[in-house]
């Protein structure tokens, strides 16, 4: 039966009833990292699931060698019990408007893996739909590959409109159908999700890891180290630290480093991350809470994506991408 971690319910295979999903006709939407995954654990689990893709879309092939039938958005929308939406968040809300409303069954159940439209009312479901969402913490890769050794990833679970009265345990169905059941299933808020994801993302693990390990990198090169060296120091043995973060939290990762390495955590981590840091993450959950940040993301994608082009470029040219392509060369178990 359900358990509790911190206080939180989590529900396991046995508080799920995989039967509120069977016999329902399954859409999924989109064949990406976490479409694949969701499509395929469920179809094994023993569900009836379509896959809907755009016309000439390079995945259509994909899934169909993978046993899926496959038909075009319009197509696998009309007559779905269940859509579940799996496609970028910036082409969603159009792919509503043009393809999966006007075919929208009375009645179903739409569901996502971010509650980024939904939150930010990009999408307005019709007030007959049942809105749900389940999110693995992982990729889609992982919850494949964990769902055919026999585990799962943990997911979590939101309920954000609820006419039929049991879409908590269609969404939950869903959850042990993609093999969340198997590690552990938690509630949140469409609202909960769709903020501490981006504030995550950006603040600590994408925008401010990736900033800080090509400052640290800058600063020894400037100062006239070698690039091999600022790059095995700032960027490389990142993974070793946080594999060992991962595994057994701070504590763990502290009592692997030496005395001088801990000293000087403790000395110098507090110098950079400073009132004036905690200030700016405070003003970048603010823009992420009052939907700013949402539509400058959409603002961008509506031209032509300039700004992310532009960004990923320069990053691409950054001096450690170069030293780092040639540095992996030496390390045999990093795959190709
Ligand atoms: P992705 O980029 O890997 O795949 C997107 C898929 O959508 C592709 O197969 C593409 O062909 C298809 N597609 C694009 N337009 C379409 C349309 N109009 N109709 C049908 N299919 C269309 O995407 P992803 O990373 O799997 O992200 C999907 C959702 O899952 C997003 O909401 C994302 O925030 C969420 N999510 C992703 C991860 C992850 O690990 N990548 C984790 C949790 C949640
Ligand atoms: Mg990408
Ligand atoms: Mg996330
Ligand atoms: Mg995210
Ligand atoms: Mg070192
Ligand atoms: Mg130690």
């Amino acid at each position: 039966m359900a358990g509790t971690i911190y206080g939180a319910t989590v529900y396991y295979d046995a508080d799920c009833n995989l039967d509120a999903l069977k016999g329902k006709k399954i859409t999924v939407l989109g064949y990406g990292s976490q479409g694949h995954a969701h499509a395929l654990n469920l179809k094994e689990s023993g569900m009836d699931v379509t896959v809907g893709l755009r016309d000439g879309s390079k995945s259509w092939q994909v899934a169909e060698k993978d046993g899926l039938p496959v038909k075009t958005t319009a197509e696998a929308v009309k007559g779905a019990d269940v859509v579940m939406v799996l496609i970028p968040d910036e082409l969603q809300a159009e792919t509503y408007e043009k393809d999966i409303a006007p075919n929208l069954k009375k009645g179903a159940y739409l569901g996502f893996a971010h509650g980024f439209n939904v939150h930010y009312k990009k999408i307005v479901p019709p007030a007959d739909a049942n809105v749900f969402m389940v999110a693995p913490k992982g990729p889609g890769h992982l919850v494949r590959r964990t769902f055919q050794e026999g585990s799962g990833v943990p997911s979590l679970y939101a309920v954000e409109k609820d006419p039929s009265g049991d879409t908590k345990e269609l969404a939950l169905a869903w959850a042990a159908g993609i093999g969340a059941g198997r590690a552990g299933i938690l509630g949140t808020t469409f609202r909960e999700e769709t903020e501490t994801d981006l504030f995550g993302e950006q603040a600590v693990l994408c925008g401010g890891i990736c900033e800080l390990m090509q400052a640290g990198f800058e600063t020894l090169t400037k100062a006239g180290y070698h690039p091999v060296n600022a790059y095995f120091e700032c960027v490389h043995e990142m993974k070793l630290i946080v594999d060992l973060i991962y595994e057994g939290g701070f504590h763990t990762m502290r009592s692997s480093i030496s005395n001088t390495a801990e000293y000087g955590d403790y000395a110098t981590g507090t110098k950079l991350i400073t009132a004036e840091t905690r200030k700016e993450m405070e003003q970048v959950l603010a823009d992420i809470q009052s939907g700013a940040f949402a539509d400058e993301f959409l603002a961008d994608y509506k031209d032509g994506f300039k700004k992310l082009y532009a960004r990923r470029e320069k990053a691409a040219n950054h001096e450690s991408e170069k030293v780092g392509a040639e540095l992996r060369g030496l390390m045999s178990w990093i795959k190709k």
